[in-house]
């Protein structure tokens, strides 16, 4: 299955924050046009007609400053009117003032922003005064009436607190979405914050068992979307999907990347907005092939993998990059994705059909929720990700 039509923006590769395990940021990054952002809506009028969702990443999209957002905004959503833009943003929150997030409501903007844990264990990891300034972001936000989920990116060293991280999130009611901290390509020593795959195969298993304790007082992302992929048997976001072809990134010099994750090197570039590319034309480029080989790579290399349909190899960012572009295996957290995957769909085989507390006729994703006398299980969550 492809990913639904998404294209990223990225007014900046610059940010303020200094986060230790961060790849993506560059400083002395230039900034986006408006002119640029003129061509980028020029560029996708025609270039498909799918519903597409535009989100706004960087580095820190919010250095883009308020007149790019001012007239960004209206651009892209009346210029694209016909593909019906729906808006979000990854921003860490620190430059978001009223006037921003006035803007940023009008135009129904979703904000993904990043707490790894309480104050102190969140410092450690991305510098001095962080929480506090993303808090205050926070604040802003809220009186807005934007709203605001946070990643929680879990290293090697995190990991090792993650019940005081889940506890975090749990008593301050925020929606988590979680993100292995990959190895750093621009480090001298990548690995020093990773969290090594079978690590994180263990955490989805613990904050899946964390999430039916906790069943109706916290959102994990994650969890749900894996969830969505074992019930309808599809990749339900770009991980488990084929990304190929339906998403794109923009860098701040309009240059077109395969995704936000390549966005500066040069050898991922596929072309420019200026020169309004199709389709084809960026499918026939380096970049365009490497991704399709990728694809057809994952039909032979996980062919005997039960989770194939719903898995696709996982992300060929977190496959390809690290080994200079050659494709020598599938994303190295395939064994993450095996674990929860095995222990979600077994789960789902012993409660239809050894857990007799259960009502399992009542079991529909769109009927009534089965009804339990025990805590809740796979078949809850099944039914509560498919029932929204
Ligand atoms: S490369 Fe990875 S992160 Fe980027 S769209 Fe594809 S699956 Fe998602
Ligand atoms: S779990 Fe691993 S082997 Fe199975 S489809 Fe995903 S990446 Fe391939």
């Amino acid at each position: 299955m492809k990913s639904p039509f998404h294209i990223m923006l990225i007014p900046t590769l610059g940010c303020p924050a200094h986060c230790s395990y961060c790849w993506s940021s560059e400083t002395g990054s230039p900034r986006m046009s408006i002119d640029t952002v003129k061509e980028t809506v020029a560029w996708l009028k025609d270039f498909k007609k799918d519903q597409v969702t535009i989100t706004f990443h960087g580095g820190e999209p919010l250095l883009g400053g308020v007149e790019f957002f001012r007239q960004a905004l209206p651009l892209l959503s009346e210029g694209l009117s016909q593909l019906r833009p729906a808006f979000a943003m990854q921003s860490n929150l620190w430059l978001l003032t009223p006037e921003l997030a006035d803007i940023l409501a009008e135009y129904h903007v979703p904000i993904g922003s990043s707490i790894d844990g309480p104050e102190e264990l969140n410092d450690s990891q991305r510098g001095d005064g962080y929480f506090k300034k993303t808090m205050k972001g926070y604040e802003i936000a809220k009186a807005h009436g934007l709203q605001v989920r946070f990643i929680c990116t879990f290293t090697g060293e995190s990991v090792k607190r993650k019940e005081e991280i889940f506890r975090f999130f749990l008593d301050n009611g925020f929606v988590m979405k979680l993100h292995p901290a990959l190895p750093s390509l621009r480090s001298e020593n990548p690995k020093q914050w990773a969290l090594e795959p079978a690590v994180y195969g263990e955490l989805l298993v613990f904050l899946l068992d964390k999430y039916l304790e906790n069943f109706g007082k916290i959102e994990i992302m994650n969890i749900n979307d894996l969830c969505r992929c074992v019930s309808t048997r599809r990749g339900s976001v770009c991980t488990f999907a084929d990304c190929m072809g339906s998403t794109f990134a923009i860098g701040p010099d309009g240059s077109i990347y395969p995704c936000y994750r390549f966005v500066g090197m040069d050898e991922w570039v596929m072309g420019n907005v200026r020169d309004h590319p199709t389709q084809e034309t960026l499918a026939n480029t380096v970049a365009g092939k490497r991704m399709q080989e990728y694809k057809e790579f994952v039909d032979t290399a996980c062919r005997e993998c039960s989770h194939i349909r719903y898995c696709r190899g996982g992300c060929p960012y977190n496959a390809i990059v690290p080994t200079g572009g050659e494709i020598r295996g599938v994303d190295p957290h395939c064994v993450a994705y095996k674990r929860v995957f095995d222990v979600m769909n077994d789960r789902v085989n012993a409660e239809m059909f050894k857990d007799d507390d259960m009502d399992i006729t009542a079991f529909s994703p769109f009927g009534p929720a089965p009804k339990r006398t025990k805590k809740a299980g796979m078949l809850d969550l099944m039914h509560s990700v498919l029932s929204k």
